[in-house]
């Protein structure tokens, strides 16, 4: 992997079906150092985040910057701050959700760091304030759970939109971009192969959707079984989830109705 200046990261031990091996908590900066995400409250886990700042060559955690709400990236925020001292900042959105922010950001700001600079990148889809963070001399963005290292990211209504989550990726093919540091999995290399992936798998799915209604199956958990079947039991839920934000934006783009529980494409299709 190419260099990368003044960032860290710390894997959390919370290794599952939808965190893979763990959330990436990053580290930025040279002495005051700022963090992105933090996963756990554990003490393990706080004196690992506290133990990279000095492996770095840092002298204090300045600020903690959130990606978005859900507790795999927001849980440990305020028991890191109750250790040193941080600023936590969130979306301005959700200002109010942990109880102890300092301050709030909203798409565009931009967070300085010891050593650059951050712009945040709203990102609304997995979670209505999601943000990715970018860091344009590197060319890094910070993708948090809009973008993972591997397989795709769950989009759970209503908070969840489909129809603003491809927005939010198509949006990322305007940044100049080297290198995606996701909230779950490896890095990514080829960032822009990895967006257009992505986009180009959820219009696969919901050309699969339109194609079950076609054949007939018109339920949320007949259409998940249909299309996910390649997946393990545990995840069928989240998949019954992503299907019904996929009905929900053809809902909206008036391709498809709903009678009850069923759906069915409308004329126009
Ligand atoms: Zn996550």
């Amino acid at each position: 992997m190419q260099a990368l200046e003044h960032i860290r990261h710390l894997t959390a031990a919370n290794p599952g079906y939808m965190t893979l091996q763990g959330t990436n908590q990053y580290l930025l900066g040279r002495e005051e150092i700022t963090v992105i995400d933090v996963a756990l409250v554990s003490t393990e886990n706080i004196d690992g985040i506290l133990g990279q700042v000095e492996a770095m060559g840092g002298k204090k955690i300045e600020k903690i910057i959130l990606t978005h709400i859900h507790k795999d990236h927001s849980g440990g925020a305020l028991a890191l701050k109750k250790r040193c001292g941080a600023k936590i900042g969130i979306f301005h959105s959700r200002g109010g959700f942990l109880g102890g922010e300092d301050f709030t950001y909203a798409g565009g700001d931009r967070i300085p760091y010891d050593g650059g600079e951050l712009v945040v990148v709203h990102t609304p889809g997995h979670e209505s304030g999601h943000c990715c963070f970018y860091e344009s001399k590197q060319q890094i963005l910070f993708t948090g759970d809009h973008i993972l290292g591997r397989g795709t990211t769950v989009i759970p209504p209503p908070d969840g939109d489909m129809t603003l989550y491809i927005h939010s990726l198509e949006k990322l093919l305007d940044l100049r971009l080297r290198l995606l540091l996701p909230g779950h999995g490896p890095v990514i290399e080829q960032p822009y192969e990895k967006i257009r992936e992505y986009i180009d798998h959820r219009l696969m799915r919901e050309e699969e959707i339109l194609q079950s209604l076609r054949d007939g199956i018109d339920t949320v958990p007949s259409i998940a079984a249909r299309i996910y079947s390649e997946l393990p039991n545990p995840l069928l839920p989240v998949a019954q989830l992503s299907v019904e934000a996929h009905l929900l934006k053809l809902i909206k783009e008036g391709r498809v109705g709903k009678e009850g529980e069923r759906y069915l494409i409308t004329k126009r299709d």
